[in-house]
């Protein structure tokens, strides 16, 4: 009799991860994957992974505050008992990495070398060098193969996940995927499936992810009928090198080393940057947010320098919009052990030492906070219970999502290094639950009717011939995928306005409409990556429409989601009993706010096509919603105002609204 199966999409940390846990657990696992696993976008990853760890201990650090940090910097829009689990298991998950053998940096002692990243006043984050995610992929990779040897993975490199296949009770039995170098189909049954593939940096063109971040598997599940959680929240990384093909990252890890950030204060200053005088040079972050200097999390670093360029006209070029990033006082030798990879990555593209001159940076589209909506069980302890096979399965049963393309664990904006930790973590902690899933099942997905794969099959199959056979299109889809990036940085990157989005949205429909039209270059049925370009940029239209239409609904400014007409200002008034009235005006507009908008975007494919969007309540029952300070202007008396409020409301047991831990009911069909 034949065994329970597994498939995982996608060839990242997180499907490694969960590929690795899956065989020990000896379930058999057929990993899909569209390129190398190798050479999946992880191998990107540049600056590190945090978790807290012996030093940061010695400070004062804890799993908690690693737990508050990130959901404070995601604005609290993230579910917390996944976010407490994660930040649990944190200081296990980089010991375990380092005995599989990443070569993380070590302090001459021996010990991790450890750096600070954004959002955090605590260096959590190890690192090897500036490659950290190919170290990482490396290591996950290795043990993979270990277990292709004894026969428990099967990978299948350079193929397209097409179509999940759905039973008639409506559980996932497996996918349709296709070979891109044969072009031939195949089905695979599966007793649970896992999606594992990534951002969907490429809706927005030009990003810092590479080019095979379509988001092409999520927007097909989505498409199935999985639903989409806070599409709207898209990380626009501030430091970006600006690039006709594509914009390069230059990681936090160089602020995180000392890099500085700072403008001319004279306009399009054309000196050469060394030869600025220090009072000549405004360092625009440290002098707004003093406490935690370039390091501010990156929805205010990126708004920051945005608006330095736009509104102060502070650009260091007229023509390109650009800052400079500092690492000119850093020694080479300290520059080449902890930054090589990314310094190498500057020097190469734009011939200019930033060991020597300060680099010219901007920001960028760079990860993506939602994705397919997930389940979780929460345990007594408020964090999850390990081997619930709820755990990160998305609305379909038997059908999960892991790592960059599930909408868990980062809320409204990421922190720096939290993402390689979800990644690997949501792989590692699903896997049990995965396997309890595939063993719960009424009958095994290899024994189901022939005619349900079949049908699912001859559905891709006539989508691609049909695609193949227009010849005399008279779209060009390279054409018009430049417009929908050009469309969606403009719109739905730094700032949004409903007007804009609105337009837009109709504009993408256009675009959609103008993809039927499509004509293919290549009509060859062998390596056509034609043809599979072109399925990918159909399936990223519906994307684009449900950030559109996220972005347009979200009446409010939250993390990366800014809309300057409802943004809240600091204290305006120079008076103390006029600052004071203000302090509380804000605290009563936050409290409505909160009631009103903490609530997660849930997107479900229309059968016309179009977003259909509900919220969600977001369980707050560990850390009660509070006023996201930072740098604003009177946050001092915001704060005290608030704790004010919040002790009032203690001593009358009642609590505001807002400031009550709350539980939420968590939706879905398993909840
Ligand atoms: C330049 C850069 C640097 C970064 N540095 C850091 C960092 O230092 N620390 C940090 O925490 N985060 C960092 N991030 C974010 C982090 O790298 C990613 O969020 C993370 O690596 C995503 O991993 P993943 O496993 O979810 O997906 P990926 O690594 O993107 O893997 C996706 C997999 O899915 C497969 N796939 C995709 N579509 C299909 C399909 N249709 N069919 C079949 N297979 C498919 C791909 O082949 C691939 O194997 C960085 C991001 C960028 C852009």
């Amino acid at each position: 009799m034949s065994e329970p199966r597994v498939l995982v999409i996608g060839g990242g940390l997180a499907g490694l991860a969960a590929t690795m846990r899956l065989a020990e657990l000896g379930i058999g696992v057929d990993l899909v994957s569209l390129v190398p696993v190798k050479r999946s976008h992880s191998v990107c990853a540049q600056g590190g992974i945090n978790s807290v760890n012996a030093m940061t201990r010695q400070q004062g650090d804890s799993e908690w505050k690693h737990f508050d940090d990130t959901v404070y910097g995601g604005d609290f829009l993230q579910h917390q008992p996944p976010v407490k689990e994660m930040t649990e298991w944190a200081p296990k998950i980089v010991d375990l990495l380092d005995r599989l053998g990443v070569p993380f940096n070590r302090t001459p002692e021996g010990h991790r070398d450890q750096r600070r990243f954004g959002g955090t006043l605590y260096k959590r984050t190890a690192f090897a060098g500036a490659t950290t995610g190919q170290q990482l992929l490396y290591a996950l990779d290795e043990q993979v193969r270990r277990w292709e040897v004894e026969g428990k993975v099967k990978k299948w490199e350079f193929w397209d996940f097409l179509e999940p296949v759905l039973d008639s009770s409506g559980r996932c039995r497996g996918a349709v995927c296709q070979d891109m170098v044969t072009m031939a189909f195949r089905t695979f049954a599966a007793d649970a499936t896992i999606i594992a593939t990534g951002g969907c940096g490429l809706v927005y063109g030009r990003s810092t992810m590479s080019m095979v971040c379509t988001g092409s598997a999520a927007s097909r599940a989505y498409q199935a009928g999985a639903r989409y959680g806070n599409g709207e929240f898209i990380q626009v990384h501030p430091t970006a090198i600006p690039g006709a093909d594509k914009l390069r990252l230059m990681s936090e890890s160089a602020r995180g080393e000392g890099g500085r950030v700072w403008v001319p204060r004279t306009p399009h200053d054309a000196r050469d940057p060394r030869d600025i005088a220090e009072v000549d040079r405004y360092y625009f972050l440290e002098d707004r947010y003093p406490k935690y200097g370039n390091l501010v999390p990156r929805d205010i670093a990126t708004r920051e320098i945005f608006d330095i360029c736009t509104t102060d006209g502070l650009s260091v070029e007229k023509d390109r919009l650009c800052v400079y990033l500092d690492l000119t006082h850093i020694p080479r030798e300290t520059l080449d052990r902890k930054l090589g990879g990314i310094l190498e990555i500057y020097e190469k593209f734009q011939g200019v030492d930033p060991r020597a001159v300060p680099m010219k940076i901007f920001p960028a589209v760079h990860y993506s906070m939602g994705g397919l909506w997930v389940d979780y069980q929460k345990n007594a302890a408020g964090g999850l219970e390990e081997g619930s096979p709820r755990n990160q399965q998305t609305n379909i049963p038997g059908l999960y999502a892991i790592g960059e393309c599930d909408y868990q664990y980062h809320g409204a904006n990421r922190l720096g290094a939290n993402s390689l930790l979800s990644c690997i973590f949501s792989g590692l902690f699903c896997a049990s639950g995965v396997v309890a899933s595939a063993h719960g099942s009424r009958k095994l997905a290899a024994e189901e009717s022939t005619n349900l794969f079949a049908a699912a099959m001859r559905r891709q199959e006539s989508r691609h011939e049909s695609l193949l056979a227009r010849r005399l299109g008279t779209e060009n889809p390279y054409q018009l995928h430049l417009e929908l990036g050009n469309l969606m940085t403009r719109v739905a990157t730094v700032v949004r306005r409903n007007e804009q989005l609105t337009a837009a949205y109709a504009e993408v429909c256009t675009l959609e409409d103008r993809w039927k039209r499509c004509a293919l270059s290549d009509s060859g049925n062998w390596t056509n990556q034609n043809v599979v370009f072109t399925k990918a940029l159909g399936d990223m239209f519906p994307i684009a429409k449900l950030i559109l239409k996220g972005a347009l609904e979200r009446d409010e400014c939250r993390g990366a989601h800014y809309k300057p007409a409802l943004a809240m200002p600091g204290i305006a008034a120079t008076d103390l009993a006029g600052q004071y009235r203000e302090a509380q005006e804000w605290c009563d507009r936050f409290e409505q706010n909160t009631k009103r908008w903490l609530k997660s975007t849930i997107a479900s494919h229309g059968a016309d096509g179009d977003p259909q969007i509900v919220f969600e309540d977001v369980d707050t029952s560990l850390l009660p919603p509070r006023p996201r300070l930072y740098g604003l202007i009177g946050g001092e008396l915001i704060e005290e105002v608030w704790k004010e409020r919040q002790k009032k409301a203690a001593l009358n047991g009642s609590g505001s609204a807002a400031g009550t831990a709350q539980t939420a009911a968590v939706a879905g069909p398993s909840a």
